[in-house]
């Protein structure tokens, strides 16, 4: 039996990092055992924000592509391509456009967020209102049967989960609706003790080698509590102790619980043992990522061959969405 199919994609914003790492990539790379994976870089999407300043987003696929292959990800078992490389991706995004009501993605939550978190861009663009029109379309234009998100992104495999049904009650069954593979949303802070983000500055990233992880870790912000060395604190209170929960063993955790609450352990130990643990889980990525980040050809190539294998699919979908919806000219 073949293997149920599956669609994922990042935005190309920059090089990865762990928050990028234990979201998203990790769970990714294990899916590739159990589903036909096309996962894709999503340059498309990037414009529907960053559409005044395009310029980093060549090199910045090249980076994503990198960091992928370097977490695992296997062309010859996955589908790795580039969203723009398969423009039937913006054929379908139209013609879904003519069907789903413009109330449906002004109700999307992260539509109105967006706007409000993102001030100094103007996104009263009809691209940014339909980028989730062009989510549905990646996603069903592969015949998707499961979407792997976070919480933040379930309202738009909702979305997609109905126009799919409104399609069907025009034009006839072409796509599945996809499921949801919800991922275990783990925090990962970043060195300040908020959220994990390049925009923050308070990132560590995939690139980065064990030196320049140990450097990160070492000045991370921890339980304001604990001020001098015999101050006992709170781990749950204490970014370096969420990383902990992320990266390390059982019994490292319990050592840090007990020494942190009863200031047996200063906080360099503590996060002594973290980086260990953390060198440990990003070993085959620090083994592996140098060598590809030195041949941006082969990774090019890697794109454009996986862009290539996606694109017959959506052809293919794409003969079927043209009969359904009668302007099947071109075939017949
Ligand atoms: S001992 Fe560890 S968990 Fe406790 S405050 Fe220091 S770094 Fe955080």
């Amino acid at each position: 039996m073949p293997k149920p199919r599956l669609l994922s994609g990042m935005r190309p914003t920059g090089p990865l990092h762990l928050g990028n790492l234990m979201g998203a990539l990790e769970n990714w790379v294990s899916l590739q055992d159990t589903y036909d994976c096309f996962y894709s870089i999503v340059d498309w999407h990037s414009l529907t924000t960053d559409y005044a300043d395009p310029s980093g987003i060549h090199d910045n696929v090249v980076e994503v592509a990198t960091d992928w292959l370097a977490a695992g990800l296997d062309p010859e078992r996955s589908t790795l391509f580039i969203q723009s490389l398969v423009p039937e991706h913006a054929e379908l995004h139209l013609l879904l456009s003519m069907v789903v009501p413009v109330p449906w993605l002004e109700r999307v939550p992260s539509y109105k967020e967006q706007q409000k978190q993102l001030t100094g861009k103007d996104l009263s663009t009809y691209g940014f209102l339909g980028y989730p029109l062009l989510q549905t379309a990646d996603i069903i234009i592969y015949k998707a049967d499961a979407v792997p998100v976070g919480e933040d992104q379930a309202a738009h495999v909702e979305l997609t989960r109905e126009i799919v049904r409104r399609f069907k009650n025009l034009y006839g069954p072409v796509f599945p609706e996809p499921r949801t593979l919800h991922t275990a949303a783990k925090r990962i802070p970043g060195t300040d003790g908020r959220k994990m983000s390049k925009s923050y500055d308070n990132a560590v990233y995939l690139k980065d080698d064990p030196e320049t992880v140990r450097k990160k870790i070492r000045p991370m912000l921890t339980d304001p509590a604990r001020k001098r060395r015999t101050d006992p604190g709170d781990p749950d209170k204490c970014p370096v102790f969420d990383l902990h929960k992320a990266f390390s063993s059982k019994e490292t955790r319990e050592w840090a619980t007990q020494g942190c609450r009863t200031a047996g352990i200063g906080c360099l130990d503590c996060k002594a043992k973290l980086i260990d643990h953390m060198l440990e889980r990003l070993a085959g990525i620090h083994a592996r990522r140098p060598e590809f980040a030195s041949r941006p050809d082969t990774v090019w190539d890697i794109l454009r061959e996986g862009s290539k294998r996606a694109r017959a699919v959506a052809r293919a979908t794409m003969d079927e969405v043209r009969a359904a919806m009668k302007i099947d000219y071109q075939t017949s």
